[in-house]
């Protein structure tokens, strides 16, 4: 099997026409894998359909845009009776993506009874596999197989097997022969890696009006950081009535927490679909122990970690006032009643405060004083990630 694993300066070998690293947009990629060694990979997993299916007529069906290069080169070392179409997925991109898979082009008919192969660019998550075998799930193939060029075994979490794939690649983030960063660097003839400067991860807490996300609008901007607000995402589904929104529905309403398993699954979506940013802040999760270990544990095999714990401290009273005012403006109906804030209040101490002293452990942990002027609130949480 091709392996790629932790071996990339074995590709640096430079010919002409092939640059070693090269800029897209705001950022700086490396070369990784040329030409040569993708198009023997494509011949591999050509060679290994081919021994399966040679002797039926399976319909391809390429998965765009990503694997239109793929897609191309791999029909031209089939050289056996077959027919080719396309699907076109999307993830939701509003205000964070949430792993819920849009259709833009739909399966053909044609694939009723047949022997069907998918041929996706890369596998990274597993989303988008999992979404594929949803919508063939009605279509009474006679069998369907999953072909991908790239595979990277290491977070795919999935329940399907990757039957066919070319190259077993790391945890990076690769552009060319197809594969995008913004759209830009799909007409690359190679495959090359992002060239990632450290990053910062944060994690924010404080009881709910803290100034959280008011605050992390700024760290944003200032350190290039992508705000996860666990909250903010379940509400966005919640709005759009999608299947993750009904179900935190049920319990953002009581004021409860969502299982984590739901949240780990959106924020590892989260992260997987965002490698262009300097780093992560974590709002709203985790708020036990157990979600700290499982976030930790989840960044581990991701070649990150979290740099600091913040917590925004402010006063029980002041926090009340703030929410009721902060509900008439926008109408949320657990920021409206006095008793809901206080439920809040009072879980967030019972089951947050362990959190304190996991991270302090960790030597992570850091106070803030969350009364004041938003201005000097930030310039005190910037004092603390400028020491990172
Ligand atoms: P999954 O659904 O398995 O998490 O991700 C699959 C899709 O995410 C791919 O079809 C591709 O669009 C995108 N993707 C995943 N990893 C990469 C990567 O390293 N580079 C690029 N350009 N896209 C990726
Ligand atoms: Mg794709």
């Amino acid at each position: 099997m091709g392996r790629l694993k932790e071996k990339p300066k074995s590709y640096l070998r430079t010919t002409i026409g092939m640059k070693k690293s090269i800029t897209l947009l705001d950022k700086q990629f490396d070369l990784y894998i040329p030409e040569s060694e993708i198009l023997k990979a494509v011949q591999k997993v050509a060679d290994e359909v081919a021994r399966d299916y040679r002797d039926e007529v399976p319909v391809f069906i390429g998965v765009l845009n990503g694997a239109f290069m793929f897609v191309a080169d791999f029909l031209k070392r089939y050289q056996h009776p077959c027919e080719l179409s396309f699907v076109k997925l999307s993830s939701y991109r509003g205000l964070t993506s949430t792993g819920i898979v849009e259709t833009l082009l739909d399966l053909p008919e044609q694939v009723a009874g047949r022997h069907v192969i998918i041929l996706e660019d890369i596998v990274d998550t597993g989303r988008t596999v999992q979404e594929l075998y949803h919508m063939l799930a009605g279509r009474n193939v006679k069998d369907f197989k999953i072909a991908a060029l790239f595979y990277k075994s290491e977070i795919y979490n999935g329940e399907y097997p990757i039957d066919y794939f070319g190259l077993e690649i790391p945890n990076r983030f690769i552009v060319g022969y197809g594969l995008d960063y913004n759209e830009q660097g799909r007409n690359l003839r190679d495959v090359y890696q992002l060239n990632k400067p450290s990053m910062i991860n944060l994690v924010l807490f404080g009881k709910p009006g803290a100034g959280k996300g008011t605050q992390a609008a700024f760290l944003k901007d200032r350190y290039n950081l992508m705000h996860i607000s666990t909250g903010d995402v379940f509400r966005f589904n919640m709005k759009n009535g999608t299947e993750l929104g009904k179900l935190a529905q049920s319990y953002i309403d009581k004021g409860e927490l969502v299982p984590d398993a739901v949240t780990i699954n959106m924020l590892q979506d989260e992260v997987a679909k965002h490698p262009e940013v300097s780093g992560f802040i974590f709002d709203g999760f985790p708020r036990t122990t157990a979600q700290a270990e499982a976030l930790d544990s989840f960044l581990e095999g991701r070649d990150m970690k979290i740099d600091a714990t913040i917590a925004l401290d402010a006063d029980d009273e002041v926090l009340v006032a703030r929410l009721l005012e902060r509900g008439k403006i926008s109408g949320r109906s657990d920021d409206q009643d006095e008793a809901k804030i206080r439920y809040r209040f009072d879980e967030y101490n019972q089951k947050t405060a362990p959190l304190k002293a996991y991270y302090h452990g960790q030597g992570k942990f850091h106070n803030v004083n969350g009364i004041g002027e938003i201005p000097d609130i930030t310039a005190r949480l910037a004092a603390i990630i400028d020491t990172l």
